[in-house]
């Protein structure tokens, strides 16, 4: 074949790259291509966090195919229609493109086909390159079972799995002449009028190499003991880079069980959670909105409490100190993650939802699988096997920052407590209190525990 089309989706990187390396592999010359897809923007998905991100992404991606003689090229609309107007213009015969697995991209991919087919072209969807190992790659034995509905047993046979092998990066990309292409875009063409968050990661597959390399040398062999210590920053960071394919989890789950150590171990863990997830969604597309498992939850909504806590006001400082370290960096640990959704969903009962669509807002690596579906088992509608364990606030601001650090970094008003003191400034009475301008408790801890026990039949 003369043409085919690299569609690049969440796969922005060169190394370990099976579209592009497929795509190369079936044609003389390639057109690399990115669609800005307005789909995406009316879906309200591109924020401007995530936009600034991708517009670093997309900027590495171009000098990385550059250096290898080629270049991306960049359209804006419709996805399939730009997709399908590409391979006319330069007469491909194949576009090539990563599987996704939410519903979005699931239409996506069968709009595509039927739009190609319908010029003679072919869709050739690729597996293992947005995920370690494919969505339906290991299942449940027994009829009718599509996916693994508990974390366990799908990672004993993902471990048993085996991944395919990492491919090298290109040497050479051959673009046919004359292909239209807009400008690369900025995070303000990407998101108008859209102010990103001012402590983001830098965008690219070069910076999350980087990040990758500097961490295995420094972060890894600790991980396991350190990966719920919230002062010690100590996981990967890892996270905006999976969301965008700027790294593979292939080439990543690879390198880490090469090494002997305990905290590689617990780092491919993790990535096996995120397969998880990804294998939920795929089969269950409907979970990024409805219940996985119903609790039938009539949730509450209290307007100021929901506000206080977007804002970091719940006068709770370690939830407070989480929900403002989302609001700067874009970013947030997993253990503060969890811990902020439970007092949304389980101390406020405030329906999942409305957390995930913030978190979506900000989160720089705000993904469907990852976060509808961890907003679920916090909630307790989907995959924990402990749904209606709640998250005490008080106890896990002791456990996991126990000298207070995290939260007077991120609570700088009440930087004058000292240690764990800090934890519950409406201890402090008369013009002690006076003398720190923070809220009280929006609720009282043991009030909203009996709410919820009550709404979930508990009592
Ligand atoms: P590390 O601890 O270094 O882990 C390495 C990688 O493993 C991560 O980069 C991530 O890709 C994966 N991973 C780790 N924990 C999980 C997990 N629980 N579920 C799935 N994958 C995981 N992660 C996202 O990538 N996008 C989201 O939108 C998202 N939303 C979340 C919402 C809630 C309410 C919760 C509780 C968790 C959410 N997570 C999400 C999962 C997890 O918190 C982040 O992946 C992690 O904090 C990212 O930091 P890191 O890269 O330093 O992770």
């Amino acid at each position: 074949m003369d043409v085919a089309v690299c569609l690049f989706s969440s796969d922005l990187r060169l190394h370990d790259q099976p579209v592009l390396h497929a795509a190369l592999r079936s044609a003389a010359r390639v057109v690399p291509l990115f669609v800005v897809d307005t789909g995406v923007a009316d879906a309200g998905f591109m924020v401007p966090n995530r936009a600034a991100f991708l517009a670093g992404a997309l900027a590495d991606l171009d000098a990385g195919l550059r250096g290898c003689g080629g270049r991306l090229v960049i359209r804006t609309g419709d996805v399939v229609a730009e997709a399908c107007r590409v391979a006319a213009e330069t007469g491909a015969g194949e576009v090539h493109l990563a599987a996704g697995v939410s519903g979005y991209a699931l239409r996506r991919e069968r709009r595509l086909a039927d739009g190609l087919a319908a010029a003679g072209r072919a869709l050739v969807v690729h597996d293992a390159v947005v995920t370690a190992l494919p969505p339906a790659a290991v299942l449940p034995s027994g009829p009718d079972k599509d996916h693994f509905a508990v974390f366990t047993p799908y990672f004993r046979r993902w471990q048993a799995a085996g991944l395919r092998s990492v491919l090298p990066a290109p040497r050479s990309v051959r673009v046919p002449d004359g292909v239209r292409s807009e400008d690369l875009p900025s995070a303000a063409d990407l998101c108008p009028g859209g102010k990103p968050s001012p402590a983001l990661p830098e965008g690219g597959e070069r910076a999350g190499r980087r990040r990758f390399g500097a961490w295995q040398r420094s972060g890894m062999a600790d991980y396991q003991d350190r990966q719920d210590d919230l002062p010690g920053d100590a996981t990967s960071r890892l996270s905006p880079y999976l969301h965008f394919g700027c790294l593979s989890p292939v080439e990543l789950v690879h390198k880490a069980s090469a090494r002997p150590d305990a905290g590689a171990e617990a780092f491919v863990r993790q990535l096996a959670w995120r397969d998880f997830h990804h294998q939920v969604l795929a089969a269950r597309p409907g979970a990024a909105s409805a219940d996985y498992r119903t609790k039938g939850d009539r949730w509450r909504y209290d307007d100021a409490e929901v506000t206080a806590w977007k804002e970091g006001r719940t006068g709770y400082p370690v939830v407070d100190a989480g929900m403002r370290q989302l609001l700067h960096e874009g970013w947030l640990h997993n253990r503060a993650r969890m811990l902020v959704a439970s007092f949304l969903t389980k101390t406020l009962y405030v329906d999942w939802r409305v957390g995930a669509r913030h978190f979506l807002d900000w989160l720089v690596d705000g993904d469907m699988a990852n976060n509808q579906l961890n907003w679920q088992w916090v909630a307790g509608t989907g995959t924990d096997t402990r749904p209606n364990r709640v998250l005490n606030p008080l106890v896990q601001a002791r456990r996991f920052d126990p000298r207070g650090e995290y939260v007077r970094r991120w609570v700088p008003e009440l930087a004058g407590l000292a240690g764990a003191a800090v934890h519950q400034p409406w201890k402090l009475t008369g013009p002690e209190r006076a003398a720190y301008d923070y809220p009280d408790p929006v609720v009282d801890l043991a009030d909203g525990l009996a709410r919820f026990k009550r709404a979930r039949g508990l009592e």
